[in-house]
Order: structure tokens, then sequence, then C-alpha cells
């Protein structure tokens, strides 16, 4: 309506005078207006209607204004908005319930935080406190969160800026047969040889001080690279050899999004903590938290935990995941997601790499997919430099959204990343366009 225009034009107004925006050059940041939302569907300001194939920042995985969660959220507002979090309240204890009965192993045990970045933190702080050791070793390629600790966990040119107060945070090279740093030519090398690097990199670094590893068990934002046969399998065995702590950061992989609840049934390993956020409430009210083993459990059983926030198990927010959990149950949505990337997206993109020379890799399961352009497939140059744009992105890019496609993009990668339970033909609608976009990609191929 115009009305609904009228009053986007007018946030637009006030967000350049008023709203400092994340990971931004603030002057130049043209940031799109959203004036409408609904399943897999958002309203520009323009009021044209897009096909959501991001899922906003990989986050509403029940897809926009599902009504049985927003009618819980408006119940809950009637009864009780907020209460602190040493008190019990029913859609807390609810809430923490059927997390930990959906978690793998004996992972019984929640701790809320309002995001991921902060269960990163307090994973950490978990895993030193129940080790009494203090390093932390993560992977290159990964995003762990834009807090101090989360952000030097990173291992993204996030990290670039505010790389200090690191204090024990080692990184070593992932399991990516792709870009393999172990000049691995199959999955099954990859594996053999990330795992050689990484028990050297824990006895050059000390197991005794070694408190946890941390991994996205499929990384996210870093690639949807998903890890090459039996590499988990082997990290956990490497961290139970050394008494380590398996942290796995489940906060963009989790709920669904791979087609199983959590991300590690894929690969039948259990952590000992596993982080979680976004896709347990769709985002709807900011959540997260980390899913806690019973034996780090027993540490703090007569020892306080020195960690809290105001906000933990914030009633709106729990009462949003109970009612997204219970949602995704009754609707099938993480079946669904397996159906989705096997019949629809993984043959669609096997088709775009055999058809664009562009498209140097395809891969991901579930709703969580990657399209890896190149330059050259030979030398697999990519379309965008490590931690940058090109105009050749962009273009492709424009493409995208110019024909009613909201994509996610990073670097040289498109994700195809939608909702777990949206519609089969607008996904295939979707997908249509992405596939028109190549094209133009296909144009600057120079291999
Ligand atoms: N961990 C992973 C794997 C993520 O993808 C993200 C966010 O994208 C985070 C942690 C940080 O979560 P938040 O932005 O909620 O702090």
């Amino acid at each position: 309506s115009q009305e609904l225009l009228e009053a986007g034009r007018r946030a637009y107004e006030l967000d350049r005078e008023h709203v400092f925006h994340s990971w931004q050059a603030q002057g130049p940041f043209k940031p799109m207006t959203i004036v409408k939302t609904e399943g897999s569907y958002v309203w520009d300001g323009e009021g044209t209607r897009m096909i959501d194939l991001s899922s906003q920042l990989v986050n509403t995985n029940i897809g926009h204004q599902h009504p049985r969660v927003v009618a819980a959220i408006q119940e809950q507002a009637a009864q009780i908005c907020t209460i602190a979090p040493q008190h019990v309240n029913t859609a807390r204890s609810e809430a923490a319930r059927l997390i930990a009965e959906r978690t793998p192993g004996d992972l019984n045990h929640i701790f809320f935080t309002n995001g991921g970045a902060d269960a990163v933190e307090h994973a950490v702080r978990m895993a030193r406190l129940h080790t009494g050791r203090h390093k932390v070793l993560s992977a290159y390629r990964s995003y762990h969160g834009g807090t101090q600790l989360a952000v030097n966990i990173t291992g993204d040119p996030r990290r670039f800026d505010s790389d200090y107060s690191s204090e024990g945070v080692v990184h070593f090279m992932p399991a990516y047969t792709y870009r393999s740093y172990f000049g691995s030519e199959t999955p099954e090398q990859e594996t053999e040889r990330a795992l050689r690097h990484l028990e050297d990199m824990m006895v050059l670094e000390g197991p005794k001080n070694i408190a946890a590893i941390i991994l996205e068990t499929v990384p996210g934002t870093a690639g949807i690279y998903a890890p090459p046969p039996g590499y988990l399998a082997g990290v956990r065995a490497l961290a139970d050899r050394y008494g380590i702590i398996y942290i796995a950061d489940e906060v963009m992989a989790g709920f669904g999004r791979t087609g199983q609840w959590f991300a590690v049934e894929n690969y039948d390993v259990t952590p000992d903590l596993l982080t979680f956020a976004k896709g347990v409430n769709s985002g709807y009210v900011p959540l997260g938290g980390v899913a806690i083993s019973d034996a780090i459990f027993e540490t703090f059983r007569d020892r306080a935990y020195q960690g809290g926030l105001t906000y933990s198990g914030h009633p709106l927010a729990a009462a949003a995941a109970v009612a997204t959990i219970g949602a995704m149950t009754d609707e099938h949505m993480v079946e669904n997601a397996e159906r989705l990337g096997r019949e629809i997206i993984g043959p669609r993109l096997q088709e775009f790499k055999a058809k664009h020379p562009s498209v140097g890799d395809v891969r991901g399961l579930g709703c969580f997919w990657a399209i890896e352009l190149v330059k050259n497939r030979e030398t697999r140059e990519p379309m965008a430099a490590y931690g940058g744009s090109s105009p050749e992105m962009n273009q492709v890019v424009a493409a995208i959204k110019a024909a009613g496609v909201l994509p996610f993009n990073n670097f040289n990668r498109i994700h195809v990343v939608p909702a777990l339970n949206i519609p089969d033909e607008l996904l295939i609608q979707a997908l249509d366009v992405v596939d028109r976009a190549l094209t133009i990609a296909d144009g600057f191929v120079t291999g």
C-alpha cells in the first residue's frame, strides 16, 4: 500500500541519518528497505515482491511471519514479557526440553544466550573452566561471531581489524577439498592429511594447554564446505586422545538447515558442547545458547558457573523457540529440507556446473548450498578475491536481485539457503533466476 511505501521512504531517510550499520563503511552504504515479509517473500522499498533465497542471515528457517510463532509471541507478551534468568519460567523450561530432546548424545543441559557470538563466548569459557586449560584451536575460513573473543576465534577477514586480545587462540587449516591446503585430490586424501595437520597442531601447541577445538560442523558464511567423510569423526577421536573439548558451532548449520536437526548427525559425531542461535526460533526474537554434555555439567554441579546475561532464556524468545520447534516438527520441515536438497537444489546445481564455465564448484546438503564462481576452472581463480567483492560478482548479484530474488553472497560465492519450507515452485523459480545470472558470469571467464 502507499502508506507502507511512504513509511519505508521515511525509514530510509532516518536510517541514513541515525542508524550505524554492521560491517559497513557508513557513507557509501545503500541498504535495502524491506516493508513487508511473508513466508518466502519480502517486499522492498518500491513494493516489489522478491523471493528470499537468503533466509536473511541464514536464520529464517521457517520463513517469515509464521502464524504459529507470531501467535506464540503475542500470547507470551500478554502473559509475561520478561523475567530475570534466575526465576523459573514455563517458556524457557519447555524450550530447553525441546532442544535437549533433539540434540544428539548427552547434550542435556541448555544455557541460553542472546545470539550466536555470546553462545561461542560461553562455550569457550565452559571448556576453559572444565579443563583448566586456556588455548582454543579454530579453523581458518570460519565465522564464529562479532564479539571480541568470538571474532578472534573467527577465521575470516572480519577478524583483521580486531585481531588482538586473542590470548590462546590458535588457527589451523581446515579440510576443504576444492581448495585443499594439503594438495589433496580426493576427499579421502583431504581427510587424512587435514587430520594429520590438526594432530601436529595439537602436539606442537602442547595438548596440556588446549581447552577446546571449535568447528562449524558445515562452515557456513565461509563457503558451505561440508567436511569430507571421516573428518569430524577424526576430530572427535583427536579431541578424546588429548583431553580437548570439542565444540560444534551449529549457529548456522543447526535446526534443520542441513536436513537433520543438527548437522553433526550427518557425520555421526557428538560434540561436548554445541552452540546454536538463528534457526532455534528463526530469529523472530534474538536467542542463542549452548547445549552442554553431562560431563561438563558435572563440573558446575557444585561450582558456580561465572557467566550470565540479563536476558538468558528471555520468555518472548523462548516462547518463539517452542512454537518454532513445534511448527518445524509438525510440518516436517527438517525432512523437507533434506528432500529439497536431494531432489531439487543438488541436481539443479550440478546442472549449473555442467553448463556454466563460471561455476567452479557446487556443494551442500539440505537447504544449505554454495555455488563457487571462478574466472578460470583450471586455476580456480575466484571471481572475487578472498575477503573482497569484484565488479563481476556485483553484476551477477545485481542481476539476481533485479529478477526478483534476494541471494546470500560472499566473496566469489552465491549461497542457495532458502527457508526449509519454501514451496517447490518458488524454489525452482528462484533457481531459474540464478541460472540466467550465471550466463552473465560466464562472460567473465578468461580461461
Ligand atoms: N557462529 C556461526 C557459525 C555463525 O554463522 C554466526 C553468525 O552468522 C555466529 C556464530 C554469530 O552469531 P550472531 O550473529 O547471532 O552473534
